[in-house]
């Protein structure tokens, strides 16, 4: 680690230039926590549109299979209404 201003050998832990005085490394530590920063925010932004990609498939999904639903539903119910009063008259008779 040298000093960006005077070149001047600093040690990891320095946080001043014993040299000339000036915040050592501080350029790259910033430079770097601002990348980090910008990476977060693209990672949550990816992060959001997948998730809201995701839940519009499913609700597209429920959509299209809704009246298939419906159907396949009504058509099972009314098996069941109708074998089931067709029994009850079997057992009445
Ligand atoms: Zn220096």
């Amino acid at each position: 680690m040298f000093c960006y201003k005077c070149g001047n050998g600093l040690k990891d832990d320095d946080v001043y230039c014993p040299k000339c005085g000036t915040k050592a490394h501080t350029d790259m530590q910033s430079g770097k926590e601002d990348k980090k920063d910008e990476d977060g925010a693209l990672y949550k932004i990816v992060g959001a549109i997948i998730v809201v990609g995701v839940v519009l498939l499913i609700l597209y999904a429920i959509f299209i299979a809704l009246p298939w639903i419906l159907i396949i539903g009504g058509v099972v119910l009314t098996v069941l209404v109708v074998g089931a009063l067709a029994n009850s008259k079997k057992e009445g008779s």
